[in-house]
């Protein structure tokens, strides 16, 4: 602990603000659930092999006053320079319109993942706002819904040519020299293991017929730009792919990778007003031609029908994810950037194609000013013409230039020993380009504004972009207001009802704890800037590390990862190279549990290992048998185990540290998933049981919002063994698997100050309550319901899944339909069909108050009873509210020709009469929107036509 809190409150409110039941509806909770108190109910859950030893102490909990003192006082100690160092990161304006009611907005970042679609017809709007514009820009037909980083979307990009590629040079990749460091040290960190030889080098060199495909950064680096078209052709002539890494804003003034033949476009939208945020979280993109569409990683936002014919947005394509494919999806790409892609759809949509290229053409303008300064002054400029970047040799003045820059206030990009490279952005004034000029020595004065465009002639782009009426509403910010909101409101997110998702930890993102990520000390910091300008990082990075270690009984942490199953491929990076160092290169295999999350063994894959799935018993465990078994008959090439815990069946496995043995006893290490931390911490530690690597998901026990599919973080934490293996510095050093060194280290104020406001005993009855209102519903729900798995004293840990399976027979009647009814009554459906199929995970979390318990076990069960009176012949086992819900407010008022009352169908069980949530849409048909493909914001006239 850094910091002693002086005006502390007494613990019991203090804590209140994310726990849900007050103290007395706990011991009414407690007596339904049938023990005496919430002790004995931890006693009875959670074996006491496992427990841990020493409660966790961090010291006082924080009022939310002093918390925020203290965050003002971290960022304080945080220096903002004017960042021109670029490499892919730039200074932008965010409008202040998209701060307030987007990013500033819980409606938008409280929202989980699209996964149904009837509730997230906002987002899903939002994020093909994003596909479409990718897609002009770019000028390919099909772009994905984001990607973690730029880096890691080149590193997506050489995997996927290496897929597409038909060429026989299956192991060989070229990448441009001019590609940014982080971008080659990410792609070559991925390489690795998968057997590519990664060639880095002057494109004037490619030999195509030795690669797969190559990748080259546009513009480049050091600011060249080049048309790719000749070697595109090339590498098409041998039958292998290109790639280009696009600066997105650039490319509103140049040739489109698309008009260059490039099959695979990526690169990064944070310009497009999102901050840099000393790293992220921003949203990298992808975009390929419609041939490609099934071999591209991460989610894919596409149009489709609804059960009425009309138009409605899904993720498309959803087949070619890990949940289904595993370790032959396209990736591990589950957790992405949702959140800001959004944001950047609505910087497209706020400035339209002309502001968009105002914009661009009035950074270019001061970089031509720059640059004539600069030669006015002697200096050697290079390169001849570029966008926004230019590089300078100073010869033996690097240092002194760079010095009297930061004198200046800016923060230059050293390149090389001699040069220096200067990137101009959105926020660049006439005084910063009068200071660069101070830094060098040269008296000026910016006031020549003459336009002057020295872009390539042949580099000028002639087609158009951001066609799409969207791209061309009013520029009122009243109607920009209210388009927002139109979107939001379509939604349901956490601030409006419970979302009770099993495994993905849905927890309150309090106020005062997202308030620190918007403020100028954490947003403006670029990632590479000098690191004594970034001490307020420095000291939040290790107090959290500091407090996960306590929390997992590890010895350090790596922050990394982006995502959750980015951890897990960190974290096996770290196995395998622990395994290197030791001589073990043969280690490859990986025992996985069948229930496994699909991350994991589409993670396993990437480190080039195979995955050797383990049984489970009757009653969830791992089949430690064959467990045993499986152990033995790879002892001499196993690389370790993946297990998540307590198991993603909702159980706290006794078995689990003679796992952990097995595996150590055949050279093996071992992954704990560490996605049920919420059911741990203060209780347990991976560490402790016998993980020696496990990754959190920040974005769900420790209250980094979901933003509706990203951002993420996934930290990993290691035992000492490991430490060695960790993730490296992308932009100095070797195995990073993100562009920045802290992933997206804007969102750790988020998890601090809830780790600090909580205190040690805060968390750990967080834990506690989350426990007992999961055994809450499931008690609630016995009898109508089975409950699946349970530990010997009968108890459920923090989730419980439910048995809808055997409704199909007895009323016909499916997972599905129960969740789409569950929408009517107010709520988003828990985990469908995982790690079961055709059963619910639901996890309540601790935040929820018994109120909002009931009014969901109150639906459940009603919703039973409608299963009860399609079984008894009550009611037609076609026309019913199960098989047309969700019902919408057209339905409502469209003739009514059901079996049922519009009151029935309309305001069942657990909606609320003045506040009801109404699905815009009808159940949308997913099978029909794969077959007629569609990425981009479709025309009007199908609106007009879906309307009809
Ligand atoms: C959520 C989850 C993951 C993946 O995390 P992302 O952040 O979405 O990548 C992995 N394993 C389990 C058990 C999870 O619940």
């Amino acid at each position: 602990m850094t910091f002693v809190p002086t005006d502390y409150l007494p613990y019991d409110f203090a804590n209140r603000r994310h726990i849900g039941p007050s103290p007395a509806e706990m011991s009414q909770m407690l007596s339904v659930v049938g023990v005496a108190d919430l002790a004995t109910l931890i006693d009875e859950t959670i074996p006491d092999a496992i427990r841990q030893k020493e409660p966790l102490d961090f010291g006082r909990p924080m009022s939310e006053r002093k918390l925020l003192h203290h965050m003002a006082d971290l960022a304080a100690k945080n220096c903002v320079l004017t960042s021109l160092i670029g490499q892919g990161y730039h200074g932008t304006v965010t409008p202040p319109a998209i701060q307030r009611n987007i990013f500033e907005n819980p409606a938008w970042y409280t929202a989980y993942t699209p996964y149904q679609p009837e509730i997230s017809q906002g987002r899903l709007e939002a994020l093909l706002n994003f596909q479409t514009m990718v897609s002009d820009l770019t000028g390919l037909e099909i772009a994905n819904a984001s990607l973690l980083d730029e880096a890691t979307a080149c590193a997506e990009a050489m995997t996927m040519a290496q897929r597409i590629a038909k060429t026989k040079a299956k192991d060989r990749f070229f990448v441009d020299e001019n590609c940014h460091p982080q971008n080659i040290a990410v792609i070559k960190t991925r390489a690795e293991p998968l057997g590519i030889d990664v060639v880095v080098g002057n494109p004037d060199d490619l030999d195509a017929e030795t690669v797969f495909g190559a990748i080259f950064q546009y513009p480049g680096t050091y600011g060249h730009l080049r048309d790719f078209t000749a070697l595109i052709e090339k590498l098409h002539a041998a039958k292998a792919i290109g790639v280009i890494s696009a600066d997105p804003l650039s490319l509103t003034l140049l040739k489109e990778p698309g008009a260059m033949g490039a099959d695979i476009a990526v690169g990064s939208t944070q310009r497009f007003g999102v901050p840099v945020g000393y790293g992220g979280p921003h949203a990298a993109y992808m975009a390929t031609k419609k041939q490609y569409a099934r071999s591209m990683p991460g989610r894919i936002v596409g149009v489709s029908i609804d059960r009425h014919g009309n138009q409605v947005y899904r993720l498309a394509l959803q087949t070619r994810e890990q949940h289904i494919r595993r370790e032959k999806a396209t990736s591990n790409v589950c957790t992405a950037q949702a959140l800001l892609a959004v944001m950047a759809g609505f910087y497209a949509v706020f400035h339209g194609p002309d502001g968009l290229k105002a914009i661009a053409q009035r950074i270019h303008r001061k970089t031509v000013r720059l640059a004539d300064g600069l030669r006015r002054g002697g200096f050697v400029v290079e390169p001849e013409t570029f966008f926004d970047t230019i590089t300078v040799d100073v010869g033996p003045l690097q240092q002194a230039v760079l010095k009297s820059a930061v004198d200046e206030g800016i923060n230059l990009r050293r390149v090389g020993k001699t040069q220096i490279g200067i990137t101009l952005d959105e926020r660049t004034r006439p005084e910063t380009i009068e200071a660069v000029w101070r830094a060098f020595g040269i008296d000026g004065k910016d006031e020549d504004y003459t336009p002057s465009y020295i872009l390539p002639d042949n580099l000028i782009r002639t087609s158009a972009y951001l066609t799409h009426p969207i791209f061309h509403m009013n520029r009122a910010e009243t109607e920009m207001m209210r388009y927002m909101r139109r979107l939001a409101d379509r939604d349901l997110a956490l601030d409006r009802a419970m979302i009770p998702l099993g495994s993905c930890t849905m927890k309150l993102n309090s106020a005062a704890e997202m308030m620190p990520v918007s403020w100028e000390e954490f947003s403006l910091l670029h990632p590479f800037a000098p690191q004594d300008q970034a001490d307020g990082y420095t000291e939040i990075i290790d107090d959290l590390s500091a407090k996960l270690c306590e929390i997992t009984g590890y010895d350090a942490i790596s922050m990394q990862p982006n995502s959750g199953a980015q951890g897990e491929y960190a974290g096996l990076l770290s196995i395998a190279g622990y395994h290197r160092a030791n001589g073990d290169t043969n280690r490859t295999i990986c025992l996985i549990p069948m229930s496994a999350h699909g991350t994991n063994p589409a993670s396993a894959q990437m480190v080039g290992w195979t995955v050797v799935p383990v049984q489970s018993d009757e009653a969830g465990n791992i089949d430690l048998d064959d467990f045993r078994a499986k152990a033995e008959q790879h002892a001499d090439s196993l690389a370790g185990c993946m297990i998540t815990y307590p198991s993603t069946h909702g159980v706290f496995e006794e078995t689990v540290t003679e796992v952990c043995d097995i595996v150590h006893q055949h050279g093996g290490q071992v992954y704990i998933d560490g996605a049920n931390m919420n059911a741990m911490v203060g209780l347990s530690r991976p560490g402790d049981l016998g993980g020696d690597v496990s990754h959190l998901n920040l974005h769900k026990t420790f209250c980094i919002p979901h933003g509706g599919g990203g951002p993420g973080m996934g930290p990993i934490g290691v035992k000492s063994h490991l430490i060695p293996h960790l993730p490296g510095d992308p932009n100095t050093g070797e195995g990073a698997v993100s562009a920045a060194a802290y992933g997206s280290p804007s969102l750790l104020p988020i998890s601090l100050a809830y780790c600090l406001m909580m205190g040690g005993e805060g968390l750990t009855q967080a834990t506690r309550v989350a426990i007992l209102n999961a055994n809450y519903i499931a008690k609630r729900l016995e009898g109508a319901y089975d409950v699946l798995y349970k530990g010997p004293k009968g108890r459920v840990a923090h989730e419980c899944i439910i048995d809808t399976r055997p409704f199909a027979d007895s009323a016909d009647v499916t997972v599905e339909d129960i969740a789409k009814r569950l929408m009517d009554c107010g709520f988003h459906a828990p985990t469908m069909s995982w790690p079961v199929a055709g059963t619910l995970m639901i996890e309540p979390t601790e935040l929820e108050t018994k109120a909002e318990l009931d009014r969901f076990c109150d639906a459940m069960l009603a919703i039973r009873e409608e299963i009860a009176d399609i079984e008894n012949g009550r009611i037609d086992a076609l026309n019913n509210p199960l098989k047309n819900a969700p019902h919408t407010m057209e339905d409502l008022v469209k003739e009514w020709d059901r079996p049922y009352s519009r009151e029935t169908g309309c305001f069942p069980v657990g909606a609320f009469r003045e506040d009801k949530y109404w699905p815009p849409v009808n159940r949308v048909d997913n099978v029909w929107g794969d077959r007629n493909l569609t990425c981009t914001c479709p025309p009007m006239t199908d609106y007009a036509e879906a309307a009809e």
